[in-house]
């Protein structure tokens, strides 16, 4: 009999807890990823992130060949995968990685039953986050729902523990020995090569700098490891050490986001698409197409915004400053449901992360995660004035601006202030 280790966001043989526990299962382990037609059916056909998730397989599939082994690669729905590979081998134990996810907390519910009914283990680790689940709670036993203190609880029990790396490489040879495992091209699966370029994973000369530097778009002073952090192929806990060494103390309170915002989809999964303060969903927002369309294509005629817009649509990236500022223009200026930025960014994000993103828009229009009052409405002027004084971003991003080809202002901004507190007043006026 063999044991099977399943990859699915943990992408990399090194420091993987779910893999670590495979190999020293006792049996030979058997590396397997699936190319789940349930996610991927959703997403367009030259979709970057798949590209990027692909040609990690392709590295993935190399680094077990290197150990005479090999990665057997799937395309399908997992149930009906699942059920061919017991057919196909006599399984003793699948180990996998947690996933908090709500659809992968039903597929692996799922598993955990079919698996149990066919006598076969079904392991899974904590394997993305330093801490998940139960482990950070307020003293009464429920979640936080701010950062700060849950902060100050993740930092506290923060120790070498829960950071060291699992040392998967001494047992290599416990990998089953197979070649010419069946790897789907992109093209079969539906997809197309995606011409953006993805970040390199080399992040440590930016964290000197990165507390006096993070907030200015113009300088490219941010790791970008969040693509990285999304396919596993970085550990989480590699990068909190790397943190801990550099003292690179506000770096390492992102990553506590990260690892908050996912606490609170697994807490609240009902926020992934609910306001998290349910009153937020009286709003009246507008939701205008046109104006929504505009926003989108980077032409509202507020430079920063516009230069976001495009920085993302070009490089399916934008900086965080930047990423607040247009999300609250959308939600706050034009009065449109935060829930079509999210979806939106989620098209775009190379580093989309379900928790994150939901997190920092349900952040920026009110209804989340946040101590500060709604009527906190940001004005991009002064968010220029202050993080890109010499309009080298804007410059970068919005060529004509400045000249009569550059758009007209979609709104006028105080205006825009007066409207949007009148309308969240009378929503939430009996909260
Ligand atoms: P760095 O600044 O170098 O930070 C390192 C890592 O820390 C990031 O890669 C990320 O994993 C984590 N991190 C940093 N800031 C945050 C934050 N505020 N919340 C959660 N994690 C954080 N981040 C995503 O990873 N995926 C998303 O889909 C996403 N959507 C967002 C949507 C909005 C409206 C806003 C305001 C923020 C969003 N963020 C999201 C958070 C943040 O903007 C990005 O993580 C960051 O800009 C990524 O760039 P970087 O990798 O260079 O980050």
């Amino acid at each position: 009999a063999i044991s099977i280790f399943w990859f699915r966001r943990d992408l990399r043989l090194t420091d993987n807890a779910g893999f670590y526990h495979a190999l020293k299962s006792g049996h030979p382990v058997l590396s397997l990823f699936i190319f789940d037609k349930n996610i991927l059916d959703k997403l367009p056909e030259d979709d970057a992130r798949v590209t990027f998730n692909y040609q990690t397989i392709e590295d993935l599939k190399k680094d077990l060949q290197a150990h005479g082994s090999d990665l057997l690669v799937k395309y399908g729905k997992p149930e009906k995968i699942w059920s061919e590979i017991l057919g196909d081998y006599e399984v003793a134990a699948v180990y996998t990685n947690h996933d908090y996810e709500p659809y992968a907390r039903e597929r692996d519910d799922n598993m955990a039953e079919f698996l149990t009914s066919e006598k076969i283990a079904f392991k899974t680790y904590k394997d993305q986050v330093i801490f998940e689940k139960n482990e950070i709670l307020k003293a009464d036993q429920t979640p936080y729902t701010v950062f700060t203190p849950f902060y100050k609880q993740w930092h506290a029990k923060l120790n070498s523990f829960y950071t060291k790396a699992y040392p998967t490489q001494k047992y290599y040879k416990n990998l089953l020995p197979a070649k010419n495992l069946p790897l789907p091209s992109l093209k079969e699966m539906g997809f197309e090569k995606s011409k953006l370029n993805f970040p390199k994973l080399s992040y440590k000369s930016k964290l000197d700098s990165y507390a006096k530097e993070r907030d200015f778009p113009a300088l490219d002073s941010t790791t970008h490891i969040g693509l990285h952090l999304r396919f596993g192929t970085l550990s989480i806990r590699k990068a909190v050490r790397d943190a801990i060494e550099a003292k690179s103390n506000i770096w390492l309170s992102e990553l506590a986001w990260r690892e908050f915002y996912m606490s609170i989809l697994w807490h609240f999964p009902y926020s992934a698409a609910d306001s998290f303060k349910k009153q937020y969903d009286k709003i009246k927002w507008r939701n205008n197409e046109d104006e929504f369309k505009a926003w989108c294509e980077g032409n509202t005629g507020y430079p920063i915004v516009d230069a976001g817009m495009r920085q993302l649509n070009q490089t399916g990236w934008m900086h965080n400053r930047v990423r607040m500022v247009v999300a609250s223009f959308l939600t706050k200026h034009l009065l449109i449901d935060w829930r079509w930025g999210e979806t939106y960014f989620a098209e775009k994000l190379l580093d989309y992360e379900m928790a994150s993103n939901v997190g920092g828009w349900q952040w920026a229009a009110g209804s989340g995660n946040d101590a500060a009052p709604y009527f906190r409405v940001f004005n991009p002027e002064l968010q220029t004035k202050k993080f890109d004084p010499k309009l080298e971003y804007i410059k970068k991003w919005v060529p004509e601006f400045g000249t009569k080809k550059y758009a007209q202002p979609i709104v006028e901004h105080t205006f825009a202030r007066e409207r949007v507190l009148k309308v969240f007043k009378a929503a939430l006026a009996n909260s």
